[in-house]
């Protein structure tokens, strides 16, 4: 509801209101003053009454003074003289003095005279029965010696009758009373017209008994309260006085009417007030709003626009109007004030925005920056911790593994037995606990293990952090050492390779020294046979020369030094120039059965031809050797696709003695010689396959080899083909 509807209401209600209360309280104030005059008038009216009726007792005592002290009546009610009587007591003379009974009585209490008259027809009438029964002889003897004037009322069937009574005394007043006088009158219409003439009041007089008059009002009027008024409809209110007889009791009612005139007057007067007020109350109240809506509520109203619009606009730059000098105005400009400490804090906001959305962008390209650092950081160090060929163990202080590389966990996982991987945990533990000074060497049953730890610095936990941050799961400890995992089984083999390869090669040097030594002593001995020796000779130099000439092409591929000459060649040619008569003359020495399997399409390579045929050479000789006689070799060669890579291969397959399992991995190592070898022939020397497998490196191939014991073996030599031309 607006502001206007509701000062509307309020003002509306508060006339209302202020209408009904004035209206009560004027009619309470205004008509009950106008009842309570109306109410005095009307008490005065009926007081008025009684007392013109008084009056008339008054005049009928008047001439009872007149009548009763007189000497000429004292004189007739002794001597009962006939003149007075026919001077004075005529119909006419009582006529006249508007009475309708004159009595005299003399001191004996005897009536005189009596006279009975008709008003209106001015005859004498017979007194009434009533009327005789009333003057007995007690009334009249009660009252002879009055002077004082008696006066009551008589109801009588006709009319109520007034009487006045005093005694009769001599005109000087002195002496004792001659008698009594009386005179009465009806109360008739006629009377009581004149009396309410004189008055001037609507007189209506009833007996005190008459049911014309209210019980109420009855009850109402007693002889110390006599006279009251009554409202007898709107229109008419009536006043009553109560008139008594001698004794006091009640015996008439005197009713004044009159229009209720004041009342009215004040009911007008109450009403012209009421619309007066109401007129004024309207003027008052419309005026007051014309001017609150002009002075106030307009303002307001203009001043909530104004507010509104600047609000809809979200221009805190913009004011409202300041008008006048009043509290509205202080408002209007506590409004603008208002506007400018928004303006100053939305400038300070967007300000303190700016500054945060830049701060926050720089923060996102730092981490950005920083996370791509971190990143290739990461993947660097990723990258080597996955593929260098050490373990890396990250432990807590206390002995728990948080991180390790790929190696370390499979050394860990499945590559370790369980009890060599408990060991290398106990290893890590301890090193952790015991920080020692450089490399530990965890000797296992399968590896040989070196073990450097890095020791990292406790860093301080930092203060409310850890009780800001909830953890999903109980943080890991600190890292508290990097520990390197270097395996040196191969390290150790090749120390141990190195020592076995000076023995072997001295031993190897040494048996052909000794034949030599032996030869040239049986030549020396038998010069006859020196063709033989000599032959014999020859033979073991050759083989010298190939030994040392195997332990120095050794070397040269240890030391980096072998120069391999790449040719392109068709690698069954290869094949045929590397095996020579010789072989051929070899295999059927041994009673083995030589033959080849040529692919038919040429299989170009590009190779160095010495090494690979020397490789070709040294297998097919070895084919030869472990192959009993009776057995057969077969060289075969071929092409085929790996991958997307043209292979080139020679297989020389024997049905020899087969090499055992347990030998297999060794047959590649230097002047490893199988048992059996070593039985067979105490010629080999153990280089050949090792020799083989580094030419064969390095043209970037390789050697596989298959065998069964006594079935015999294959083995394959696989070389990248030269791309065709
Ligand atoms: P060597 O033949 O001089 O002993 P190699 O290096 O040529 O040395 O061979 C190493 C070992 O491999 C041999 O001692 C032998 O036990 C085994 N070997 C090589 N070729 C064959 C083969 N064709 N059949 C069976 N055993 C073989």
């Amino acid at each position: 509801m607006t502001l206007w509807k509701k000062i509307l209401i309020t003002v509306a209600l508060v006339m209302v209101g202020s209408g009904v209360v004035l209206y009560f309280a004027a009619r309470f104030i205004v008509l009950s003053g106008y009842l309570r005059l109306e109410d005095t008038y009307m008490q005065e009216n009926a007081q008025r009454a009684a007392n013109i009726l008084e009056d008339r007792f008054r005049r009928m005592s008047i001439t009872l003074d007149d009548w009763g002290y007189w000497d000429d009546t004292c004189d007739f009610v002794q001597n009962a003289t006939p003149e007075y009587l026919e001077a004075n007591l005529g119909t006419s003379s009582i006529t006249a003095l508007e009475l309708n009974l004159m009595i005299f009585v003399d001191a004996s209490d005897q009536i005189v005279s009596s006279s009975m008259v008709d008003l209106e027809t001015d005859e004498e009438i017979p007194m009434p029965a009533a009327l005789q029964s009333y003057f007995s002889d007690e009334f009249l003897s009660a009252y002879h010696a009055v002077t004082d004037t008696f006066k009551t009322i008589l109801v009588l069937p006709e009319a109520p009758f007034l009487i006045a009574a005093h005694s009769i005394l001599p005109t000087s007043l002195e002496g004792p009373a001659c008698g009594t006088i009386v005179v009465g009158r009806y109360l008739d219409p006629e009377l009581v017209d004149y009396l309410a003439e004189l008055a001037q009041v609507d007189l209506t007089i009833y007996l005190a008994d008459a049911p014309q008059v209210t019980a109420e009002v009855r009850s109402a009027l007693t002889p110390d309260s006599p006279i009251l008024s009554r409202v007898l409809d709107d229109q008419t209110i009536a006043g009553y006085a109560l008139v008594a007889d001698a004794n006091g009791a009640p015996t008439l009612i005197l009713e004044t009417r009159a229009p209720r005139d004041i009342y009215r007057q004040g009911q007008l007067s109450l009403w012209y007030f009421l619309l007066s007020i109401v007129v004024a109350g309207i003027g008052a109240g419309a005026s007051a709003l014309l001017f609150l809506r002009r002075s106030v509520l307009g303002r307001m109203f203009n001043l909530g626009a104004e507010v509104e619009a600047i609000g809809a606009s979200g221009d805190p730059s913009r004011r409202v109007a300041v008008s006048g000098n009043d509290e509205l105005t202080r408002l209007e400009r506590s409004v603008n004030d208002m506007l400018g400490a928004l303006e100053h804090a939305q400038a300070e906001q967007q300000r303190a925005e700016t500054e945060l959305r830049e701060y926050s962008e720089k923060l996102k390209t730092m981490v950005a920056e920083r996370t791509t650092q971190l990143q290739s950081q990461y993947t660097r160090l990723d990258a080597i911790l996955s593929n260098t060929t050490d373990g890396i163990i990250v432990a807590a202080a206390d002995g728990r593994i948080l991180e390790m590389n790929p190696v370390a966990q499979t050394w860990l996982g499945n590559k370790l037995s369980a009890e060599d991987a408990e060991q290398l945990r106990g290893a890590v533990r301890r090193m952790t606990q015991q920080k020692p000074e450089g490399a530990v060497v965890l000797e296992l049953a399968e590896m040989d293990l070196e073990l450097s730890g890095a020791y990292l610095p406790e860093s301080p936990p930092v203060e409310g952090v850890a009780s800001a941050i909830h953890f999903a799961e109980p943080p890991l400890p600190p890292p508290s050492v990097v520990i390197a995992i270097h395996d040196v089984t191969h390290l150790k083999s090749l120390a141990r390779m190195q020592a076995d390869f000076v023995t072997n090669v001295s031993h190897e040097l040494r048996t052909p020294v000794t034949a030599l030594k032996l030869y040239i002593d049986l030549l020396r001995r038998r010069p006859a046979e020196v063709e033989r020796y000599l032959a014999a000779l020859e033979q073991t130099v050759d083989r010298q020369m190939r030994l040392v000439e195997s332990i120095l092409n050794l070397s040269r591929i240890d030391s980096g030094q072998l120069e391999a000459q790449y040719t392109v060649t068709d690698f069954n040619a290869l094949v045929k120039h590397s095996l020579p008569g010789d072989i051929a003359q070899l295999a059927g020495q041994q009673d083995v059965r030589l033959s080849y399997r040529f692919a038919e399409e040429a299989l170009p390579i590009s190779v160095d031809t010495d090494r690979i045929g020397q490789a070709i050479y040294d297998l097919v000789i070895n084919a030869l050797h472990y192959t009993l006689p009776g057995g057969a070799v077969t060289v075969a060669t071929g092409s085929e696709m790996k991958g997307e890579r043209l292979w080139v291969w020679l297989s020389v397959t024997d049905t020899g003695i087969g090499i055992p399992d347990n030998e297999l991995p060794h047959i590649f190592e230097r002047f490893y010689r199988g048992a059996r070898a070593q039985q067979m022939r105490a010629s080999g020397s153990g280089l050949g396959l090792a020799l083989v497998q580094e030419f064969v490196n390095l043209h970037a191939g390789e050697v596989t080899v298959t065998s069964q014991v006594g079935a015999g073996s294959t083995f394959t030599l696989w070389l990248p083909a030269a791309p065709s031309a």
